[in-house]
């Protein structure tokens, strides 16, 4: 995290973004949010943690995980979980496709038109579609 990214523009921008989400920005959430929505990126609420606490006041692991839940709920962000004990925030809210690499536990974004998915013509009775989620799961070959 640079210095940079504290800047009073930005800042602004952060505040006027939480609030079209919904969201009272506290000093705590835009601090959250700043280091989130630096860039394109996919952290896990520990990485979030670390990168939330390299400046400043230190925010309490709890904080960190209730501010990613209202942030998502918000719409804000993103989680993908990926199995049943890693979850990832992502800073791109619109639909796209992954790859998740469990040896390298790094989740990368598949570029837009790369997959082509056929949905179904019907849904179960009274339901629309929320959101599509696809995570492709890789393994490294064996070439040697
Ligand atoms: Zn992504």
């Amino acid at each position: 995290m640079n210095e940079a990214s504290y800047d009073p523009d930005q800042r602004r921008g952060v505040v006027r973004l939480l609030r079209s989400h919904g969201i009272t920005p506290t000093a705590q959430r835009i601090k959250i949010a700043t280091v989130l929505l630096a860039r394109p990126q996919h952290l896990s609420a520990d990485q979030v943690l670390a990168l939330t606490n390299a400046t400043g006041k230190p925010v309490s692991k709890a904080t960190i995980y209730n501010t990613l839940a209202l942030f998502t709920r918000h719409r804000l962000i993103q989680e993908l979980t990926v199995d049943a004990s890693r979850a990832f925030y992502d800073s791109t809210t619109h639909s796209h496709a992954h790859f998740y690499n469990p040896e390298t536990q790094e989740l990368s974004d598949i570029p837009d038109g790369q997959l082509e998915i056929s949905l179904p013509d019907t849904l179960p009775e009274g339901t629309e579609i929320d959101r599509v989620e696809v995570v492709i799961h890789l393994r490294t070959t064996n070439n040697t």
